[in-house]
């Protein structure tokens, strides 16, 4: 028996990808993988070599998270792409996105991009957003698909690693990926299904770079409501530099409660504004 990984996923298709052969197969589920288990990109599948191109799966290992969009096991890194300008950046979409994958089980990350479009002041304006969200406890990496700076921290950062993008439209993450990959794929092929010929929001293809590191090519969330997956109670506990406060209410809810700590820390600076403020954006929308 072999272990494998489902790469390319879409309708009837299953691509499995081993790691001895270093090659892709066609992949047959048999069994009791043909009647109950659905198969996504991310599986780790067991099974043996059938001839030369196919592969019979006859295990889906178990996940250790299912990312719904994209529709991906076993993520370990979602890369929420955003730019200072072109577009605007925008902290509370960002906010949202990290709430909502942090609840899904996949360690986000935000990259940057187009910082070979900034100026001296507007370095300095990204610098302060770098160290609101590194404050906050998440890893922030500044890049530019065309100057490539920054591109290989990225590559390190996502080593060993299945990743996926998620971010607005045209803030170019089909750049970064055709950059990652080395390959030249057209620019929106990420988003545009439809340029491949895939006809289901179901299909995922894992692209490999560094051995042992895989990229989805199907885009996460482009905007996102946070409370759309959690009751209000719970954002709180999404904020992660607000866990390092115990107020005097153990269900605080940080809006207007007496001995908040979290809004003493607002207050202090030692938690951002601009972050609390998308927080109570967020608790005051649901209302
Ligand atoms: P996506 O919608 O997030 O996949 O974004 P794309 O990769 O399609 O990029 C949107 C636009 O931004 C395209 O015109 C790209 O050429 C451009 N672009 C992407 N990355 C960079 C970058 O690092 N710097 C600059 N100046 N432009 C970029
Ligand atoms: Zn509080």
């Amino acid at each position: 028996m072999r272990k494998g990984l489902v790469v390319d996923r879409e309708a009837q298709m299953i691509g499995v990808y081993l790691f001895e052969e270093k090659k892709i197969y066609r992949g047959i589920p048999r069994k009791k993988v043909l009647k109950k288990t659905r198969i996504y990109a991310g599986d780790y599948v067991i099974g043996s070599l059938v001839d030369k191109e196919t592969f019979a799966i006859e295990k889906v290992e178990e996940r250790k998270n299912f990312l719904v969009r994209p529709p991906v096991a076993n993520v370990d890194k979602v890369i929420i792409v955003f730019t200072l300008k072109k577009p605007d950046f925008d902290s509370f979409l960002l906010d949202n996105l990290l709430v909502v994958y942090e609840y899904l089980g996949a360690e986000p990350v935000i990259v940057f991009n187009k910082i070979d479009l900034l100026n001296e002041d507007e370095r300095k304006e990204l610098k302060k957003w770098k160290d609101i969200y590194s404050n906050a406890g998440y890893d922030f990496i500044p890049v530019s698909a065309v100057s490539k700076e920054g591109i290989d921290e990225l590559k390190d950062y996502l080593r060993d690693n299945i990743s996926v993008f998620a971010g607005p439209s045209g803030v170019g993450k089909s750049s970064i990926l055709s950059v990652l990959i080395g390959v030249e794929l057209k620019v929106g092929q990420i988003s545009e299904k439809t340029d491949r010929g895939r006809h289901t929001t179901t299909g995922v293809r894992l692209y490999q770079f560094n051995e042992r590191s895989f990229i989805g090519d199907t885009p996460g969330f482009s905007s996102v409501d946070a409370l759309q997956f959690m009751d209000r109670r719970e954002l709180k506990n999404y904020f992660r530099e607000f866990l390092r406060y115990r107020c005097r209410f153990s269900d605080c809810t940080h809006t207007d409660e007496p001995g908040c700590l979290v809004k003493e820390a607002v207050e202090k600076g030692e938690i951002s504004k601009e972050r609390y403020r998308n927080y109570i954006r967020m608790i005051d929308s649901s209302k």
